[in-house]
Parts: structure tokens; sequence; C-alpha cells
């Protein structure tokens, strides 16, 4: 249980970052990790309180409190605390197919909900598990174990993301032979060409798909399903079929001027920088630049905080963020309480270093965008944005309605609009006859992944539509286990 009185006697310490100003120069990873004995008093902090919120789960007002992957969270602080990494290791892979992964970029629902966290400061329990898996890798423990015998059941999985990595790793653990489809040239959807490097480097994706590999998971990159090759094709060669293609529409912004040069959605904007940054080192010039320009991004989420970010390493001279909705609180509100998710002011690093650079906080908030304006050339020069204030329509519901005369003109010749997804693309859909639901994502029965179509099921953001890395995982291996026990009559895996 950790040590009975860690939590009273040790501070919380996190990991370090690399300041802003150097941070900027390149698009390293910049968190400076705890040593052992450091990070051995973090684990020492948990209480192993009686009902440990942390590893529940839940989903309280819409939003996860704890963590969804159940990690076994108290037992592995114990054992950080105890300097027995190597246990905690198996005790992280019983639940989370990988650490590496989530203790890299997930939001972390797990500290939201630490009942250390409730009148102090929680548990690091995001930096433990980073701890666990990197020391596992840095020791030899994450050797390649490939099944013992065969079930001689081939299933294709759509898709190389988080979630369809997760399904991959466990129908392959359990004796099937998997062949993962991707259409990019590399494998890991967004944990490749969306979270920038500078939060998850590359290397740490490669790595896992070569340990994949090793085990047995076949990978085919550079093939579109439903393009390429046809759905009929897939069904006949494999005895089921996973589609993990994410949701890939990005919301678009329909005002007048939106066909003006210079306006990019947010992820072609980060898979083109990442792209020529693996590929040369951003010597090809094949991405898009926002060196010396002003740029607007559109939308306050941790997609635009990417597009913050890369633009300040590219060299914008300026960058301004807007977002619809009103400032949040920078403590908890009463309606918020613990262990909800805390709706509160996040600075994020792409936020932090404009602040460094330009000396305020990007963020334009109850902002949004009326017209973009162009040059002689098409190519926008302008935006006229406009103030929002929430109002109630006629259900109650609080709608953010714009302010008449509260226009104003912001000078922008790059805008990057990172709005949110819409969805399942629709090509997919429709080549394995798969139904959508009213959101847009593929519909199944609650709690369950198998589609409307005879062995086809479905997983990850397709599924329950534009979420997190960790969800994606969850799904995975839930769609995994559901596909075992279609094909064996029973499921041994968890
Ligand atoms: C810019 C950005 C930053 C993010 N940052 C974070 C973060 O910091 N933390 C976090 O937890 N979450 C983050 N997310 C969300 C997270 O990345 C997603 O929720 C997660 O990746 C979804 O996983 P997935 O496997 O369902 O789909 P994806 O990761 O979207 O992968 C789907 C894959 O399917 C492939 N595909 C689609 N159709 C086909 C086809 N027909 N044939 C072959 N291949 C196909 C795609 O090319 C893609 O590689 C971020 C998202 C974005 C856009
Ligand atoms: S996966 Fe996320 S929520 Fe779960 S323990 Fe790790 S950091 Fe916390």
């Amino acid at each position: 249980m950790g040590k009975a009185t860690g939590f009273m006697e040790f501070e919380r310490q996190v990991r370090e970052d690399v300041s802003p100003a150097e941070r900027i120069q390149n698009y390293k990873e910049f968190h400076k990790h705890l040593s052992e004995e450091e990070q051995r008093r973090q684990g020492a902090r948990c209480m192993d309180c009686g009902v440990p919120f942390c590893q529940s789960g839940l989903l309280m007002k819409g939003m996860a409190s704890g963590c969804p992957l159940n990690n076994l969270i108290p037992e592995w602080n114990d054992m950080v605390f105890k300097g027995r990494l190597d246990y905690a290791l198996e005790r992280l892979l019983k639940t989370n197919s990988f650490p590496e992964f989530t203790s890299r970029v997930c939001p972390s629902p797990c500290e939201a909900a630490c009942t250390c966290g409730l009148n102090g400061d929680p548990v690091t329990i995001r930096d433990n598990e980073y701890a666990i898996i990197e020391n596992g890798y840095r020791e030899g423990l994450m050797q390649p174990k490939p099944p013992k015998v065969r079930t001689g059941k081939n299933i294709a999985v759509i898709g190389s993301g988080p979630s369809g990595l997760a399904a991959a790793d466990q129908l392959n653990k359990r004796g099937h032979l998997v062949t993962v489809f991707e259409r990019n040239d590399r494998v890991g959807g967004l944990l490749m060409y969306g979270i920038p490097n500078m939060k998850l480097d590359k290397e740490v994706v490669k790595r896992r798909v070569r340990l994949m590999e090793a085990e047995g998971v076949t990978f085919r990159t550079g093939v579109d399903v439903g393009r390429d090759i046809s759905a009929e094709e897939i069904l006949q060669q494999f005895d089921s079929v996973i589609l993990a293609c994410g949701a890939a529409n990005p919301r678009d912004i329909a005002v007048e001027g939106r066909d003006a040069k210079g306006i990019h959605f947010a992820v072609d904007f980060l898979k083109a920088t990442t792209k020529s940054l693996l590929d040369s080192n951003l010597e090809d010039g094949k991405y898009i630049s926002a060196k010396g320009k002003k740029v607007l991004v559109i939308g306050g989420g941790d997609t635009g905080n990417d597009c913050v970010g890369t633009a300040i390493r590219h060299g914008a001279v300026s960058v301004t963020q807007l977002e619809m909705m009103p400032k949040p609180p920078v403590c908890r509100a009463e309606d918020n309480s613990w262990p909800e998710w805390p709706k509160i002011l996040k600075t994020d690093y792409g936020q932090q270093e404009a602040i460094h650079v330009f000396g305020s906080d990007p963020r334009m908030y109850q902002t949004t965008v009326k017209e973009f304006k162009k040059d002689k050339k098409g190519h926008v020069k302008s935006v006229v944005v406009v103030q929002l204030e929430g109002k109630k329509d006629e259900t109650g519901r609080m709608v953010m309605q714009p302010v008449a005369g509260s226009e104003k003109e912001l000078k922008a010749d790059l805008v990057l609009i990172a709005a949110g997804f819409l969805g399942a693309q629709k090509y997919v859909a429709d080549a394995f006859g798969v139904t959508l639901n009213t959101r847009t994502n593929v519909d199944t029965a609650p709690g369950a992944y198998a589609t409307n179509v005879k062995k086809v099921f479905t997983a990850g953001d397709m599924h329950r539509g534009q979420s997190l890395v960790v969800w994606a995982i969850k799904e995975g291996r839930g769609v995994a286990k559901e596909v075992d026990q279609s094909l064996m009559g029973y499921t041994n895996l968890t």
C-alpha cells in the first residue's frame, strides 16, 4: 500500500519540463523524468485508500473519473515504492496494452480522481506508469513473446491507431493470425500522424510495432481498404474483420471566404510536419510551413494546442487561438466536485510556449469566425471574428450565440481549423455495408462491438467518436475479446 504515512511525509513532485525557450528549438520530447529514488517516494504517497477511484473508470456527467483501463494503480504504486518495477510491469501489462503511449499523452483522469487530490495533491500516477514501462524496456523485460500455439484463424484489422494495435496485440497473443492494414506509409494512426513528436517521439511507436512484428503480427502499410483492396476480398480472406479507422472527418467552418488559400485542417498541418520531420528532418519542404506567418488556430482544445506548439517551432510571427466556450475557472466549480473530471483552466505546453515567445496567452475565449477575407491572389489575409454569449434555447439548453456588433478583424495568413471530428468516413462504412448512428459513428449494441454485418466488428474513435488514446486501447481490448469469443466459442482475454 505504498507507505502508510507517505502522503503526509512527501510532497507531490512531477517530472520537470525543459524550458519553453529551449524546447521550441526542436521537436524532441521535453519532459525530464525523476530519478528512481524520487519516483519511489512518489509511489510511497499512495495511501491505498479503501475505495480507489483512480482505477474505477466510471463515467460521471459524461466524463471519465479514474482510469478507463481500470489499471491496478494502488498495486503498482506499492511496487514502485518498494523498488520492484519488474513486478509493477507485470501488473501494469495486465490491463494496459501500451503504457509507453498513455504515460506520455494521457490526460490522466486517474490523478483527477485520486483520493489524495480531494484536499491535497494527487499521486503522480502517470509518471509512475512511465517509470515502470520505460524501466521494462531499458532492462530488457519487454521481449517478444509469440504465442506457443496458433488457432488457425485469420483476422484483419483495418487501421493501425491505438485501438487497432491493441486489438491486434490481444488477438495475436491469443494465437490468431492478425494482419493490420494501414493506408498511411507508417503505422500508428494519430499516434504517428496526429500527436506531435515533442509529445510522443515516433521512435516509441516504432519500438512497439517492432515488438508486435517479432511476435507475429503482419503490418501492410500503404493499403487503403475500400479503395486499393475491396471489402469483399478482405471478407473472403479473413475469418473476422475489425474496422478501427478512426474518426477522420474534420468539422469544417462553413463561413464566407472558406475557399481562400492558406486555410487547412489541423491534422493535415500536423501530419505533414511529422512526415517531413521523419522523412528528411524537414529538409524536403513538403509541409505546410508557418514560418513568418500570422497564424490563427480555430479551436481551443488539445489539437489546437498542438498546432500552436508546432507553428511556434516553425517560426510563426504570431499565433492566436480561438475558443468558443468561456474561460474555465482556475479551481473546481461547486457543481464539479471531486472525483469528477475537473473542468478547470489548463495551460498546455503550446500555450506556455506562446506566452514565452509572444508575452501573452494565445487564447481568445467566447469567440468564433464570421468570415475569412482574401487578398487579390485569393489567399487568406484576415479573419472577421465575433464574440459569443451563452443563451438558453427553447429546450433550456445553453448555446453560444453571436453578440451583435462585436465583430473585429484579425490579420492572419495561415488558418488552422481544429474544431473537432465528425465520425467515421463514409467510403469505408459503405464498402463494408455497416450502418452508422446519428453521430456518424459505426453502430453497435451498447457496450458491444459487432456491427450489423456478419463477422465485421468495430472499435476506437470510429465506434465511440473522437476520444482519447486510453479509450482507444480500452476499445481495442474490448473488441478483441468479442472477436475471440465469436471465433472460439469462449474467451480468456481480459
Ligand atoms: C492532433 C491530435 C492530438 C491528439 N492528442 C491526444 C493526446 O495527447 N492524448 C490522447 O489521449 N488523445 C489524443 N488525441 C486523440 C487520439 O489520438 C485518438 O482518440 C486515438 O488515436 C484514436 O485511435 P483509433 O485507433 O480509434 O484511430 P486513429 O488513431 O485515428 O487511427 C485510425 C487509423 O486508421 C487508418 N485508416 C482509416 N481508414 C482506413 C482504410 N480504409 N484503410 C486502411 N487504413 C485506414 C488511418 O489512416 C489511421 O492510421 C489526439 C488527436 C488528435 C487529432
Ligand atoms: S492510462 Fe491514463 S488514466 Fe490510466 S493510469 Fe495511465 S495515465 Fe492514468
